[in-house]
């Protein structure tokens, strides 16, 4: 075996060594034909390679690589599943805490959220629904017809239930401090999100529960709640209700004088005013004086679905960024009494209800707000909260692009909270001073 790398061949056998040889042109016909085929086979065997890479990309690799430039998935399922774990789900109305008072007894010690749990939401169906957030609702019923007296003066027990329904609430994000992540404003639910935890927030569902007070409103504004629905199925101190299947004869004809300066005062300290459940002239009313944002936190389409719980043209007309309009979010319920006729709900009457609002409000005020654990029934293919992605996918499939979606599964809500912010600091920097206004029919004050 030759030692010395000067004589031995170093390209291979038979290749000219031109460290030695020096110039190409002394090169004999038979070296240049096999130096010719030697260039040839390795252009080929690298084209070769790339070839079979490209082939493997577009076979096995075509989503991950479409995903990483910005183009999604053409599959559906794959593609809502991108959307979402870049733009995780808002839910506007959960219900949990009233299923751990009338099944628990207020318990949280008797219950496991990490193992499946009785109703639509539980640790694993939140992760495997690519949850990000939700408002965590805290609810009483109405008063039994009589028990709350004349001008709902005795409803007062309705702030203890809405305190224990906080506690609960409060309880049950502490309990799991990896997976929830107590949130007080639209930054916090983001920097959740970015930490891979659910956001946690509160939203009162019905001004009777304000026990006819504004200060009860600033002191549920200190414990974390976010929203408060102005009415739930019962007319109040504030406000006239929908009712539930029909519309109840109005009390106040929309907000009372009360109710106008609840708004006033939710807008100065940031809670957001929600729309479900009120009549439509306290839909109209509120979302015309509100200085803020508004939202519907789980209400549909009434031109899909007619019921008096559903939001109907004339009212999303009010919706928007132009002259006359206010923002808002209107985040749509899949009970399916309110989604279709009995026995056709499922994930395309939903996604109806969401392109019905699209259309007439724009895609940037659809949300979703879905009343899991505070309705029976389900639609089909919407059973509980892993099954968020099936409505996305069908969004997709509809022709909706990720922007859009990414709104629709939480950032439209996060464009109005940050708006509502706003409008809390402007009128605080005016120094706008807390409301005392005081119910008028009250005699112990
Ligand atoms: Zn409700």
């Amino acid at each position: 075996m030759p030692e010395n790398g000067e004589t031995a061949p170093l390209l291979g056998e038979g290749i000219p060594n031109l460290a030695r040889t020096g110039n190409l042109e002394r090169e004999t016909p038979a070296d240049r034909r096999r130096r010719l085929a030697t260039i040839r086979a390795v252009v080929y065997t690298v084209l070769t390679v790339v070839f079979v890479v490209a082939l493997a990309s577009v076979l096995f690799l075509w989503d991950k690589i479409t995903g990483v430039v910005g183009h999604l998935p053409k599959d559906p399922e794959k593609a809502a599943l991108y959307i979402l774990n870049n733009a995780p789900v808002i839910d506007g109305h959960i219900d949990l805490p009233i299923l751990v008072r009338s099944a628990f007894a207020n318990n949280i010690s008797a219950i496991d959220l990490e193992k499946p749990f009785a109703g639509h939401v539980d640790i694993p169906r939140l992760r495997k629904g690519k949850v990000g957030g939700f408002f965590w609702s805290v609810y009483t019923d109405c008063p039994h017809a009589g028990s709350e007296g004349e001008d709902f003066l005795n409803a007062t027990w309705s702030v203890r239930d809405t305190l224990e329904q906080i506690d609960i609430a409060r309880l049950l994000v502490q309990k799991y401090p990896n997976t929830f992540a107590w949130t007080l404003k639209s930054s916090d639910i983001k920097a959740a999100i970015g930490r891979g935890q659910i956001a946690s927030l509160l939203g009162v569902e019905g001004g009777h529960q304000l026990g006819n007070s504004i200060q009860v409103l600033r002191t549920y504004y200190d414990l974390g709640v976010r929203y408060v629905t102005l009415t739930h199925a019962c007319h109040n101190a504030f406000a006239d209700s929908c009712g539930i299947f029909e519309d109840p004869k109005p009390y106040h004809g929309g907000l009372s004088k009360l109710g106008y300066a609840l708004i006033d005062e939710m807008n100065r300290i940031g809670m957001l005013v929600d729309l479900s459940h009120t009549s439509d002239a306290t839909a109209k009313q509120a979302i015309k004086y509100s200085k803020a944002p508004v939202i519907w936190s789980h209400s549909s389409a009434r031109a899909v679905h007619d019921v008096p719980r559903n939001v109907p043209d004339d009212i999303l007309k009010f919706i928007g960024f132009g002259q006359g309009q206010t923002d808002a979010v209107v985040m749509v319920n899949f009970a399916p009494f309110f989604v279709a006729e009995p026995g056709k709900a499922d994930v395309k009457a939903v996604a109806d209800h969401v392109d019905h609002i699209a259309k007439v409000a724009g895609k940037r005020h659809v949300g979703l707000g879905s009343d899991f654990d505070g309705i029976g029934e389900v639609p089909v293919g919407l059973e509980d909260v892993s099954k968020y992605p099936a409505l996305v996918a069908e969004l997709y499939r509809r022709g909706w692009n990720a922007f859009d979606l990414a709104g629709v599964t939480g950032g439209n809500l996060l464009r109005v909270m940050e708006g509502a912010e706003r409008v809390a600091a402007q009128m605080q920097k005016a120094g706008i001073p807390p409301a005392a206004t005081k119910y008028d029919k009250r005699t112990d004050l």
